[in-house]
């Protein structure tokens, strides 16, 4: 495969600013976020061979994909919360609740470079960050472990065989400070689409129901999810890697490969090895 573009997906063409990091990005942006509307689409392309070549600009330019990819699911996300609002059951998701925050969030390089770039950007995030993942890392250590042998057999074989505890996971992500997050405005999907439909996401009413798990995902209600995946799929192919070989790894731990720059690793944590 020599290249990668948008095109798969029914894209008009059109030419793709070059030069500056500004104007790639904005073409990048709005690529990601059109991919979703699928009449006005717009294309920009970077070779295999490009991205190979220089995998962190690349990266980067995937990161802006992603970025326009939330543009289009806060717009219909906006539009289930006034549903729910005008039908008369409002959600009662807002600012001070982090209920859905403690627990394991699964991202990928892409969305995971577009944070470290928002944590660049101010040294006070950054440290905040930093000061949090410690106690993160330490407390999760042991349950992580178990992720990636099961989340490869999952990707194999399609087999829960029980031994990842996603239930046990419930240590507050790095990104909550104050019960606020970090990295809001870039927050991945999996945050981002999440929706409570009542207060019983907060505290739950039934034996055995954890906080924060009792709501939607509004991509997966919506089909936004499955085009979603083709996006991704699209994205990595730019590497020259098949998307029905990766997975999702913990967000915290690969915005932390993003900010060392440890790129090689910040995609191999993502994908799944051959099987001997
Ligand atoms: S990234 Fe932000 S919204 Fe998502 S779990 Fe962490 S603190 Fe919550």
């Amino acid at each position: 495969m020599e290249s990668t573009d948008f095109s798969q997906a029914d894209f008009s063409p059109i030419d793709c600013p070059s030069g500056a990091d500004g104007a790639d990005a904005e073409s990048y942006y709005l690529a990601g976020r059109d991919f979703f509307k699928g009449d006005a689409p717009e294309k920009c392309v970077i070779s295999h061979s490009e991205a190979v070549a220089d995998k962190g600009k690349a990266l980067k330019l995937c990161a802006e994909v992603m970025r326009g990819a939330h543009a289009a699911l806060d717009l219909e996300y906006a539009q289930v919360v006034n549903h729910l609002a005008c039908t008369g059951r409002p959600s009662p998701c807002g600012v001070g609740c982090s209920a859905c925050c403690k627990q394991a969030i699964l991202s990928n390089p892409f969305e995971a470079v577009l944070i470290a770039r928002h944590l660049a950007q101010s040294s006070e995030r950054a440290d905040l960050f930093w000061g949090n993942f410690g106690r993160w890392d330490a407390r999760t250590r042991e349950l992580r472990a178990t992720f990636p042998n099961w989340a490869a057999r999952m990707v194999l074989h399609g087999d829960d065989d029980g031994s990842f505890a996603h239930g046990a996971f419930t240590e507050p992500c790095p990104f909550l400070v104050d019960e606020r997050c970090l990295a809001y405005a870039v927050r991945p999907y999996g945050c981002r689409s999440y929706l409570a439909l009542s207060d019983a996401c907060r505290t739950p009413t039934e034996p055995g129901k954890i906080p924060g798990r009792q709501g939607v995902g509004v991509g997966m209600s919506s089909g936004f999810h499955q085009r979603r995946q083709q996006l991704l799929g699209l994205l990595w192919g730019l590497f020259g890697v098949s998307a029905a070989r990766t997975r999702g790894h913990f967000l915290p731990d690969l915005v932390k490969l993003a900010l060392v720059k440890d790129i090689d690793a910040l995609l191999g944590q993502c994908i799944v090895p051959e099987p001997l």
